[in-house]
């Protein structure tokens, strides 16, 4: 053991760190520990134990498990001095662990065991005490540990991080309902909805549909990254202004399909987004979702959550009828009112949240197509539209023509191509008229149009296609009326 490797990383005149002289170093106890929480390029946690004159030292990118169920990995790294127990300050940029360290944890320790791939300890800190085991994984020499802790969680009633929270749904109404007292009210936001859990730092990002869509918004790793060792999971919209600054579909749906890194690191100084939170659903080993809305939104206010790509939504207590002309006045999608006292029913469509919309509206499968003609000669013309019917039939609710921009045709032709169908998927059939010269699909693609008003059996008047909702699956659209 030595600090040589220590002294090699840091230049001395440049990082405000610790840097004792070189030679013996005073010696302690063999009994201190110290967690630094370290937001560098990835935020880790350094865990540092008192021994033989230096602090040994592991990164763990998630920090120590607080469940013994869960073991994170732990980076063995160079031992540290002993002063550098009481550091906490910016690294700068550029520098080795270049950002800025908090001192996270700091205590006494007991060792029950130390041999050069096992360490046992008790830790008594102010944050954190319990028995925990690092064990090495590789072979011997390797960095590669893992830490696991042996005593139940902290708190007998801890709950771990949930693996899903299905987005609870709110059902259609005409207005906001009469008596304001009991409801609280927001506004409709016109992007994707997102589950975010948090932990560790890093985000897990889950759309509608169940989908990781984590790689899709880099913006939501430095919200991770601000909550620390903090455990939640929210619930919002993800959305993309456009030069009004009002949330644009359209805009969005330039980042919605675009999963590679390069470009998406691209579009996301061009189309930023930002992530509009609503609610709350889980803390620091609770589960909120048996509180009511009211009671879930205070913690949720509390938590202090606004950056730079991420926001709280407004919620009003009352006054439905002048939060729905303000949302008509400004533009927006509509709104959605939801009981102060309704728990959060994870994947149901509840009487308990409202959702009043100013613009008509309709998510639709794509069954088929027409060729173009002139401009569009080379793409579709228009799409034949379905919804799914309570029998499972995909019901002909009829077709677009209109709201394509050049890019949406030049996405869309080759996703109509590779779901070629010889039958048309539509049951009832489409009338003769419609169905002439269509080319069928496999109902797959889910998009959504706005409309005039529907037509007495059914039918969308004056479609507009408005994208392709990616986070949809086609068992998820229904009638919206
Ligand atoms: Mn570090």
């Amino acid at each position: 053991m030595g600090l040589e490797t220590y002294r090699n990383k840091r230049d001395a005149l440049r990082t405000p760190e610790p840097m004792p002289p070189p030679g013996p170093l005073p010696s302690g106890n063999d009994d201190t520990f110290v967690i630094q929480e370290h937001h560098a390029r990835a935020l880790h946690w350094d865990f540092r134990l008192e021994r033989g004159g230096v602090l040994v030292s592991w990164a763990v990118p998630k920090g120590l498990p607080l469940d013994p169920r869960t073991n994170h990995l732990a980076k063995h790294t160079e031992d540290h001095p002993l002063d550098y127990a009481g550091f906490a300050g910016a690294i700068p940029a550029g520098e080795y662990g270049g950002g800025s360290v908090l001192l996270w944890d700091r205590g006494r320790y007991d060792c029950e065991k130390w041999s050069d791939r096992e360490v046992k300890v008790v830790l008594h800190g102010a944050r954190i005490s319990g028995r925990y085991v690092l064990f090495r994984t590789g072979p011997s020499g390797s960095q590669d540990w893992m830490v696991h802790r042996m005593d139940p969680p902290p708190e007998p009633t801890w709950q771990p991080l949930p693996e899903l929270v299905r987005p609870m749904l709110a059902t259609p109404a005409d207005g906001p309902p009469g008596d304001d007292t009991a409801w609280g009210f927001e506004f409709k936001w016109d992007g994707v909805r997102a589950i975010v859990y948090i932990e560790g730092g890093r985000p897990r990002v889950l759309s509608r549909n169940e989908r990781d869509v984590t790689g899709s918004y880099p913006e939501l790793r430095a919200l991770a990254d601000a909550q620390g060792a903090r455990q939640i999971v929210l619930d919002g919209e993800i959305v993309a202004m456009d030069e009004a600054g009002r949330p644009s579909f359209g805009r969005l749906q330039e980042r919605m399909h675009v999963t590679r890194p390069a470009a998406v690191r691209r579009l996301a100084t061009t189309v930023p987004v930002t992530y509009l939170i609503f609610d709350l659903l889980h803390v620091d080993g609770s589960s909120t979702l048996a509180l009511g809305y009211a009671e879930r939104r205070a913690l949720l206010e509390s938590l202090d959550l606004a950056g730079p790509s991420w926001t709280l939504a407004p919620s009003f207590a009352g006054g439905g009828a002048a939060v729905l002309q303000a949302s008509r006045e400004a533009g927006l999608e509509g709104i959605v009112a939801k009981r102060l006292d309704s728990p959060y029913l994870p994947g149901r469509r509840s009487e308990h949240w409202l959702k009043v919309k100013n613009l008509r509206q309709q998510e639709v499968v794509v069954g088929g197509w027409k060729p173009g003609t002139g401009r569009r000669a080379r793409t579709f013309g228009s799409l034949l539209l379905g919804v799914p019917n309570a029998d499972g039939g995909l019901a002909y609710v009829g077709h677009v023509g209109t709201g394509f921009s050049d890019a949406a045709l030049e996405v869309l032709q080759p996703r109509l191509d590779a779901l070629a169908a010889d039958h048309s998927p539509f049951a009832p059939e489409v009338p003769r008229e419609h169905a002439r010269g269509a080319h069928w699909v496999r109902p797959e693609l889910v998009g959504e149009v706005a409309y005039g008003e529907l037509t007495r059996d059914g039918r969308l008047r004056h479609p507009t296609w408005r994208g392709v909702r990616a986070d949809k699956e086609p068992a998820q659209v229904r009638h919206e009326r």
